[in-house]
């Protein structure tokens, strides 16, 4: 090492001779960073996954997982610098997305989303302060800041919300609040003047289509072609393939256009309104009125839908569904009218699937379950299969449920099998907690002393 020139100014050590050696402040941040930078190339040019156990595996997956959310807030803020700043103009870019764009190698539409979030971020806020610990990816900041902007009362309740919940439910739990905070007729009327089908031809001939309709409208439209994509879906089973689902919807919309849909036009969309919204005729904050699978409307649209024969409408009292009304006559069509509205996707805890869920008894028929609404829960066939077969259990209720996986030694079977040993004992308790949660019959259930 070279003899320190006592000429020079003092700099602190830096023993591994690439460290900033004191808090980073504005002038050394960059410095900081392509130290930092550089020492993650290493580690990733290092990284030999092959070695690592499986657990130690998702460890450094979730080790980069934390990198990757604090690079892309750094960013975010950065970004936000520069926009302010113009810096980004005088070179071959039309506007600052398109210059996000191109540096991120991102499409300009999600650089527009990601600027548009960071000037909705306000500094020092508590959304703010969770995207500098790490706590927030960057489609959780894009929806919470745009909620937050439209109501600024709803930041706690969905920061709580975002490690627990899956994308998906945090987007529709942001635009209800977003919707509780606009003016509903005028945004429906806006999507309604939008309303547009677009047609164009990918470079290597993919014809490709695009379009914008009101919430309603859409939903209807897609439940008519879910309809045919059953039927698509059987047809091909029966010739031996299996066509992922949006195969199956691309053929089911192609034969709905074409005159040759085989499926009876049966579609029926629901609504999820709150009684108080629905006679009111406006949401206020805290309620919803919304068409499953689509989103927000107005109250006057769903008063007018329900003069149509495709729409059943679920009046819903917090996370549970007090009544349904139905154009259909049976009890099956009723319950799976307010089931599909309090369930719109797979309860189970963050999994937040939507597509072909299934219809599962809480508390199996053959253990004393009933087929009625609180005994009844909509899983995606993933957690249908592990719960029917695997030993996971579906624990609490409406708007609180826990899964819990199998104890170590369940025996793998059928979930109604009294000889089970633990696995009857278990089956038991969560019959006798789904009971708990029933309005008390004191002739029948007897209750733990407190
Ligand atoms: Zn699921």
């Amino acid at each position: 090492m070279a003899p320190r020139d006592p000429e020079r100014p003092t700099e602190p050590a830096r023993p591994d001779g690439l460290a900033v050696p004191t808090g980073p402040t504005e002038a050394t941040q960059p410095a900081l960073l392509s130290d930092l930078t550089e020492r993650l190339r290493r580690v990733v040019e290092e990284l030999a996954p092959d070695r690592l156990s499986g657990d130690d595996a998702k460890r450094v997956v979730a080790q980069f997982s934390t990198l990757e959310r604090l690079a892309q807030a750094g960013r975010l803020l950065a970004a936000r610098r520069v926009d302010a700043t113009q810096s980004w103009a005088g070179g071959a870019h039309r506007s600052a997305a398109h210059w996000l764009a191109a540096e991120t190698g991102d499409s300009v539409g999600s650089a527009a989303g990601l600027l548009r979030a960071a000037q909705d971020l306000v500094a020092g806020s508590a959304t703010d302060r969770a995207l500098r610990r790490g706590d927030l990816s960057l489609p959780q900041v894009r929806e919470v800041t745009g909620a937050v902007a439209a109501d600024p009362g709803s930041e706690q309740a969905l920061l709580q919300g975002v490690g627990g919940s899956s994308l998906q439910a945090l987007r529709e739990q942001c635009r209800r609040v977003r919707a509780a905070a606009t003016d509903q007729r005028a945004a429906y009327a806006r999507i309604h003047r939008s309303r547009c089908l677009r047609r164009w031809t990918d470079p290597d001939g993919t014809f490709r289509l695009d379009g914008r309709l009101t919430p309603d409208v859409g939903a209807r439209i897609w439940a008519r072609i879910e309809d045919e994509a059953r039927a698509v879906r059987s047809d091909a089973r029966r010739a031996g393939t299996h066509p992922p689902d949006r195969a199956c919807a691309a053929d089911a919309l192609t034969r709905l256009v074409l005159g040759d849909a085989v499926s009876a036009p049966r579609a029926s969309i629901i609504v999820r309104v709150d009684a108080a919204a629905y006679q009111r005729g406006s949401v206020r904050p805290g309620e919803r009125c919304e068409v499953d699978g689509a989103g927000p409307v107005p109250v006057d649209v769903v008063r007018q839908l329900a003069a149509q024969a495709s729409l059943s409408a679920a009046v819903a009292d917090g996370s549970d569904v007090t009544a349904v009304s139905h154009l259909g006559r049976t009890i099956n069509a009723r319950l799976r009218t307010a089931l599909v509205a309090r369930d719109p996707v797979c309860v189970v805890p963050g999994c937040g699937n939507r597509r072909y869920l299934e219809i599962d008894h809480v508390v199996p028929l053959a253990l004393g379950g009933r087929t009625e609404l609180r005994n009844l829960a909509r899983l995606c066939s993933f957690h249908h299969r592990q719960k029917t077969f695997e030993g996971f259990t579906l624990a609490g209720g409406p708007g609180d449920w826990h899964w819990l996986p199998p104890p170590l030694d369940l025996p793998r079977t059928d979930p109604g099998d009294e000889t089970g040993g633990d696995h009857a004992e278990r089956a038991r308790r969560i019959l006798r907690r789904a009971a708990g949660n029933r309005q008390p019959r004191p002739s029948r259930i007897r209750r733990p002393p407190p």
